[in-house]
């Protein structure tokens, strides 16, 4: 088991046997050792662990605000080629059955530049992948025009992240 499997199991037991003075102590030393980073949310304050891009409580980062659109913003993007994506990927939840997502977020390891992204939503904290992404050209017209219309600007590097946030 790795460690950021057993980390989570041992806090949890170590809070489940304490009262929640004793909890706070535990939690306060797992963030200064680095298991834990606290939500910057004041309204949240959640603990997350180490690896957790975002919060599981409310999805914002640690800094204390939602994460802008792009992060991290490596270059300036022109406004129109990102409010081209933000329409296209809006359309594509409006037209599914369900919830619009918080945020979908694109992780570029390899592939035709934003295009090739591994993507995940969000709803609430909670990450769930879309397969395949936004590669597909005949399926996902319109929003992989916007991602190769981003990827033309300037090519993603490698492990570069994105965050598209729908529901500010
Ligand atoms: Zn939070």
């Amino acid at each position: 088991m790795s460690e950021s499997d057993v980390v989570p199991r041992v806090i949890a037991r170590l809070v489940q046997h304490t009262d929640d003075r004793a909890a706070e102590v535990i939690h306060e030393a797992a963030c200064a050792a680095g298991y834990l980073w606290r939500c910057g949310n004041a309204d949240c304050r959640a603990h997350n662990y180490r690896g957790q891009r975002y919060c599981e409580g409310c999805g914002w980062g640690r800094s204390g605000r939602p994460v802008g659109d792009i992060t991290p913003s490596l270059y300036d993007v022109p406004k129109q080629k990102w409010r081209a994506l933000h329409r296209a990927v809006v359309a594509h939840f409006g037209q599914l059955d369900g919830p619009m997502p918080d945020a979908v977020v694109f992780d570029y390891f390899d592939g035709p530049g934003w295009r090739g992204a591994e993507v995940r939503t969000m709803h609430g904290g909670q990450c769930a992948e879309i397969a395949g992404g936004f590669r597909d050209r005949t399926v996902h017209e319109d929003i992989a025009a916007a991602l190769d219309a981003l990827t033309r600007f300037e090519k993603p590097a490698f492990g570069e992240h994105m965050r598209l946030v729908l529901s500010a």
